[in-house]
């Protein structure tokens, strides 16, 4: 169902996105691809209905999303998250891990645990035989880091060494999804020559919002399924309040579903939005606490697009002294990083219309 809130996983069930499709899994013959796209705009989506049309590829998906609120994310949970990926994996594969140093396979299932402490799985190890696997089997080993701008977080372990390593010997592909655009580069550092990455070639797919045709039609499309008759009014005015993003539309149209009624699907969407928006500008926020202030002011000043100028001026109108033009910058920079902002020749502005309405 198009509506469905969740992820999607069955091709019949994403609307368009042919080409992004079609890009992702010519992506799958580079070492790295790039699936960027701000929050909600069908990443997970895209490679998990790749995931289910290739199934001769052997996946390890890693949902990183979850750490979007921690302040940052040890060795640890990384290795819980391949631990959990690979148990999804069946059995006849899961065996092939087995005599990995720190891997244990245990249990009449076969599950598939990667040791801490004394006995750690090195990373090296892990993608040494995931390469071998790979090989062995005749198939592609395709490694998905989904909201990889999440790793940087690392504490005590540059997972940029062993991607390197990969990168430069074995025979694995990653893919590394990305709502915080800038964020992802930043992590990356393909143009730090200090940085492990340093010069690599990477694959990139880009995934927009919908366009107002592609927004009435999802809609359409997704209330013809339901057997729901909506007028074009109807239709055009759900794009004129919410804009493109796919994610508010479907929550939309859920609504609709539900309550029959437009104006309260629309206002529900809102609201919901809002909240969703506010908890994670509250997440950038951490570690950033000493500008909050100034964050706050930004994002409520360029709501409908704002200039350099306009935010220099702002910010010392409000705090009454000099501000550093170098900190201007860095401020929006950071915003744009996180695709709280985007910048269209000279103006910032919000990333999505709804983020207007949060600040
Ligand atoms: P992202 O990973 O970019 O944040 P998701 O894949 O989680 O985005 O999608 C956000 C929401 O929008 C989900 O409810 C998903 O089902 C829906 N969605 C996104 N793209 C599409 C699409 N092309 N067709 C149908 N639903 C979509
Ligand atoms: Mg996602």
């Amino acid at each position: 169902m198009l509506f469905d809130p969740k992820p999607k996983e069955r091709r019949e069930d994403l609307f368009d996105r042919d080409e992004e499709l079609r890009r992702l899994r010519l992506g799958l013959s580079y070492p790295v691809t790039l699936l960027l796209g701000i929050r909600r705009s069908g990443k997970s989506s895209l490679i998990k209905v790749l995931m289910n049309e290739e199934k001769d590829v052997i996946w390890v998906y890693l949902d990183l999303r979850k750490y979007e609120g921690h302040a940052y994310l040890t060795y640890r949970h990384l290795l819980g998250e391949f631990e959990r990926a690979l148990n999804s994996w069946q059995e006849s594969l899961r065996r092939l891990l087995q005599g990995i140093r720190g891997v244990s396979i245990s249990g009449p299932g076969f599950e598939v645990r990667l040791g801490w402490g004394k006995s750690k799985v090195e990373l090296g190890d892990l993608f040494d035989r995931l390469s071998d696997i790979g090989e062995r089997e005749g198939r592609k080993v395709v490694i998905v880091f989904d909201e990889a701008q999440e790793l940087r977080k690392l504490k005590g372990f540059n997972i940029l060494y062993p991607l390197a390593y990969a990168y430069d010997n074995l025979r694995l592909n990653f893919v590394f999804t990305g709502s915080q655009i800038g964020m992802v580069y930043r992590f990356l550092r393909l143009r730090d020559p200090g940085s492990p990455l340093f010069g690599r070639a990477m694959f990139e797919v880009r995934i927009n919002p919908f366009t107002r045709e592609q927004a009435v039609e999802f809609l359409r499309a997704g209330f013809r399924e339901v057997s729901l008759s909506v007028s074009e009014g109807i239709l055009e005015d759900a794009y004129n309040e919410l804009g493109g993003v796919p994610g508010w539309l479907t929550y939309y149209g859920l609504n609709y579903m539900q309550l029959n009624d437009h104006g309260e699907a629309i206002r529900r969407t809102l609201e919901y939005a809002v909240q969703l928006i506010r908890q994670e500008f509250e997440n950038f926020l951490r570690g950033r606490e000493e500008a909050r202030e100034r964050y706050y002011a930004i994002m409520s000043l360029c709501r409908f697009g704002c200039r350099w100028s306009d935010v220099k001026r702002m910010l010392m109108a409000k705090e009454g002294y000099e501000v550093d033009d170098k900190k201007v910058t860095e401020l929006l920079q950071n915003l744009m990083d996180a695709s709280f902002l985007i910048k269209e020749n000279d103006l910032y502005k919000p990333s999505d219309p709804l983020i207007a309405r949060a600040f």
